[in-house]
């Protein structure tokens, strides 16, 4: 059976027929998990359509139902565009919003993100046993609850901390979800707890072990992600990297998130945080970093001759306080940078458009420039940008591609009035994320009519929800204790 979505507008950020085309009254087929035709619908390509499928086309938006005439080719009031891309985010921290607020990196992460890490480890059974389910991946199905929300379909998961011992979980939640992801899995060797520090042979064995496990997945990947240059020595790094070189994949890892960090690279090493990367030879078209909100003009010039990727997270650095990195300046020198949002710990949402406003808002006023990052160019950093940048067969509307979309619904009184001319700067300066009334991922509608279909948003809800009561009087225990000074 094939599928069928007709919009009132439709944007396929495609560098086939030029990024900026948009196109009036557009329709998409599709049929498993890719999409075979992308265009302008009109009654002779209904009529055709009918024929050469006679009763084998479902339309989204009319009930799934066949068409049998032209009528049931429905058009949609809104708009559709490539599903987004995350490329970076941390499903585990989906129970922790809101908690440690106005609070620098280390205190947030010293106050939540690492206790909470620690409550799930220790209280695994008793929680599974009040839950109805494991811990872990109610708090990773909470997590696909929020991206498909927004309408992102694929993302790059930093599986930090205590997670890397759950990867079969998170590869369970995003098979439930229908979502495409990376699990960049973590590692550490030092400034964390003792308990799961690992050797070289370790962070490698695990990697292996995923891969063996979980390689062939079609809509699920697992890549080596150190959780950051501070909790990972020399030799650990090399050894994650000369895997990642080994097998053609990408490795992931924090860097230069905070001030207090970054001067302790230059205390301890001399260097800065891409000095050492770069001097370890960890650097490459195939590493990504997140954040590098500190950069020097060395450090730049060193992402720029290595072709090294960055992921900016302007929600989380931000609340957090860390500082905006020159995003300007590195797209100025060539360096590939793509937004994304961060956990929801420290960016308290995945609302992806949300941080791509605030990446365009922040630059803007910074530099008292309103044309730098317009709209076209900030919404390309969500959709084909991080698509090239992962190597997912997404992120555009064309033939061949993963049928990964997103039907934003126009007639919210917010984004109206809205027509072709200015339907796409709606989305980045109007929306409120919430609008994504259809989301289709590797060609099933994961969110129909706003209901979600692979996975019970009330009872994910409900179970986060009482884990994040739970983890409240553990917590408030911990914090007696004493600060943990790790940092994820
Ligand atoms: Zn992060």
């Amino acid at each position: 059976m094939k599928k069928f979505i007709r919009s009132k507008f439709l944007i396929p950020i495609s560098d086939k027929i030029g990024r900026a085309t948009r196109i009036k009254d557009g329709y998409v087929l599709f049929e498993g998990e890719k999409i075979l035709e992308v265009g302008a619908f009109n009654e002779e390509l209904g009529r055709n359509l009918l024929e050469r499928y006679p009763n084998h086309i479902e339309v989204v938006g009319n009930n799934n139902k066949t068409a049998r005439s032209l009528d049931d080719f429905i058009r949609l009031e809104g708009v559709l565009l490539p599903g987004f891309i995350k490329a970076h985010g941390h499903d585990h921290e989906s129970p922790l919003i809101g908690i440690v607020k106005d609070a620098p990196l280390t205190e947030w992460l010293d106050g939540a993100v690492n206790i909470f890490g620690k409550f799930m480890q220790e209280n695994q059974k008793q929680l599974a046993d009040t839950l109805g389910i494991r811990p872990h991946l109610a708090t990773y199905l909470k997590a696909r609850v929020d991206d498909i929300y927004y309408g992102i379909t694929s993302s790059m998961v930093h599986h930090c901390n205590y997670n890397k011992y759950y990867v079969g979980d998170i590869v369970e939640a995003n098979e439930i979800a229908g979502t495409n992801m990376i699990v960049a899995v973590g590692s550490q060797d030092r400034h964390y707890y003792d308990a799961i520090l690992d050797s070289p042979q370790d962070a490698v064995k695990r990697l292996d072990e995923n891969v063996e496990r979980f390689g062939k997945l079609t809509r699920t990947r697992v890549v080596p992600g150190p959780d950051q240059f501070f909790s990972n020595g020399p030799d650990l790094l090399k050894a994650l990297k000369g895997w990642a070189d080994k097998n053609s994949s990408l490795i992931h890892i924090h860097s230069s998130e905070e001030f207090n960090t970054t001067e302790w690279f230059k205390k301890e090493y001399g260097m800065t945080p891409v000095e050492y990367g770069m001097k370890l030879g960890f650097l490459g078209p195939n590493t990504v970093l997140a954040h590098q909100v500190q950069c020097t003009k060395r450090d730049l010039e060193i992402l720029k001759d290595t072709q090294t990727k960055i992921v900016h997270n302007p929600l989380a650095n931000t609340i957090l306080g860390s500082g905006i990195p020159p995003v300007i300046e590195m797209l100025e020198s060539g360096i590939d940078v793509v937004i994304s949002t961060d956990g929801s710990g420290s960016a308290d949402s995945q609302n992806i458009l949300a941080a791509a406003r605030l990446a365009s808002q922040y630059q803007k006023a910074f530099h008292q420039n309103a044309r730098l990052m317009p709209a076209q160019k900030i919404m390309e950093m969500i959709t084909i940008e991080p698509a090239k940048l992962l190597g997912i067969n997404a992120g555009s509307l064309e033939c061949g591609k993963d049928a990964d979309m997103v039907f934003m619904d126009t007639t919210r009184p917010n984004l109206t009035p809205s027509k072709i001319n200015n339907v796409l700067e709606n989305l980045i300066w109007a929306s409120d994320g919430s609008e994504a009334r259809y989301v289709i991922a590797g060609g099933k509608v994961v969110k129909d009519n706003y209901q979600f279909t692979t996975l019970d948003m009330s009872k994910v809800n409900e179970q986060v929800q009482q884990l994040s009561e739970m983890f409240e009087d553990y917590r408030e225990e911990q914090l007696k204790l004493k600060g943990t000074g790790a940092h994820c």
